[in-house]
């Protein structure tokens, strides 16, 4: 492979001396080149290292000798994507990386130990729950038996309970979210269980479509705002914050950290993934490298909450600086040191010339909530986001004489479950 690679830069080497030889003066195009080392700084030898000109795709490839360097040479002047893989290691990457005529970019890197390279899966005897531990997962034997079989044995709702589906994406992320993070306290379990739910959306995004991911996302909701005979008849949301953890099971509560620290501490997260979506311009990128930097920021370590609110801060985009100040105290102490819970109504008209205007109302809460509530469109091929707007207290903001380019088909708030509420309304009052 290397062998060819120079074959090929010769041969362009030759055409460029016989076409344009001026520039054969300054060298042979830019390089790229660094070490790479573990997380202890000893070398790592025999690394891949791939090298992808944005705009051609044309890769190149190097591996690191027994000093942990390496060397991509003749590249011309552009955009490049490096990436690295080690066993045992995470994979790394740069994108972005600008190399101008025959300069040399150096670009050292520090793995870090991969997380798991193998996870074992195996049954349990319990037959309604899973368990993670580093690299195994307990699956419920339940799991095993097929839809058909399993409403023979349970009735219909063993055929079509999301629990089933769900287990294995929520034990596999507890790989992350519990394993290499943990918490220091009960008072931060909820962003292990939070957190490993929360994957488990993203596995349904990604597998299953927007349509099953909004279900799941009502579902989740729910389980927060609808009280049961297992919350002995209490609305969950009003029994305490998630910070209480485990402490919120009483006599009085029943088994109501099951429905507060998995599906709002999951919400928690799938708020802020909302609230830093970009659209068109990179999608969840804010909020991916800021779950990057968590992981990597407390690898092996146990969190606070306090720690999480940190990230969240040195990730946050305009859009959450509600309070001007950097700081997201007003998220945290709303929804997760807080009980509160809003509804949201939303009346709009559409005009057949494209013209827009609507009235979004927060209510069923305290004078100082603040939330960011985002407005979608459908011009028939699924929802846009067309802005959103801040709402303070038990109040109305009024979208008015919005001029589009043409008429919607219809329009929502929160359209993608953005937040937490009693009950969203969107309705065409023309
Ligand atoms: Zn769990």
């Amino acid at each position: 492979m290397k062998k060819r690679k120079r074959l090929v830069t010769f041969s362009l080497l030759i055409f460029v001396v016989a076409t344009v030889p001026s520039f054969v003066v300054h060298g042979s195009g830019g390089r790229i080149e660094g070490k790479v080392t573990d997380p202890k700084g000893a070398v790592l030898v025999g690394a891949a290292i791939t090298v992808t000109e944005e705009a051609t795709k044309q890769s190149y490839t190097a591996v690191t000798d027994d000093q942990g360097r390496y060397k991509v040479e003749g590249l011309a002047a552009g955009t490049y994507t490096v990436a690295i893989s080690a066993k045992g290691f995470n994979e790394g990457r740069r994108e972005s990386v600008r190399l101008d005529y025959g300069a040399v970019v150096p670009l050292d890197w520090r793995l870090e130990v991969a997380t798991v390279s193998r996870i074992a899966m195996t049954q349990q005897p319990a037959g309604f729950f899973g368990q993670a531990w580093p690299t195994l997962v307990f699956m419920p034997y339940t799991a095993f038996i097929d839809t058909t079989q399993r409403t023979q044995l349970m009735g219909i709702r063993g055929g079509t309970n999301n629990f089933w589906r769900y287990v294995a994406p929520h034990e596999i992320a507890h790989q992350w979210w519990g394993h290499v993070v943990g918490w220091d306290s009960y008072h931060d379990q909820w962003m292990s269980e939070g957190f490993a739910e929360f994957s488990a959306s993203l596995y349904v995004q990604a597998t299953r479509g927007n349509e099953k991911f909004l279900e799941f996302w009502e579902e989740q909701r729910k389980r927060i705002v609808e009280a049961s005979p297992f919350t002995k008849d209490r609305k969950p949301y009003t029994v305490g914050p998630v910070t209480q953890g485990y402490r919120l099971n009483s006599g009085k509560t029943g088994g109501v950290a099951r429905f507060l620290i998995y599906p709002k501490g999951a919400y928690i997260l799938h708020m802020l993934r909302m609230l830093m979506y970009q659209q068109g311009k990179g999608g969840d990128a804010n909020f991916r490298a800021m779950m990057q930097d968590f992981i990597q920021s407390h690898f092996n370590k146990d969190v606070s909450t306090e720690d999480f609110k940190t990230i969240v801060e040195k990730h946050m985009t305009p859009d959450m600086n509600l309070d001007k100040n950097g700081l997201m105290d007003w998220f945290f102490d709303e929804w997760v040191y807080g009980t509160e819970m809003p509804s949201y109504r939303f009346d709009y008209q559409i005009g057949s010339d494209g013209s827009f205007s609507g009235r979004i109302t927060q209510s069923g809460v305290s004078d100082s909530f603040v939330m960011r509530v985002p407005v979608y469109l459908d011009f028939g091929k699924g929802w846009v986001k067309l802005g959103s707007a801040s709402l303070v207290g038990n109040s109305s903001v009024d979208l008015s004489n919005i001029k589009l380019p043409m008429a919607p088909k219809r329009a929502a708030i929160c359209a993608l479950n953005d937040v937490l509420a009693s009950s969203i309304q969107s309705k065409s009052v023309s």
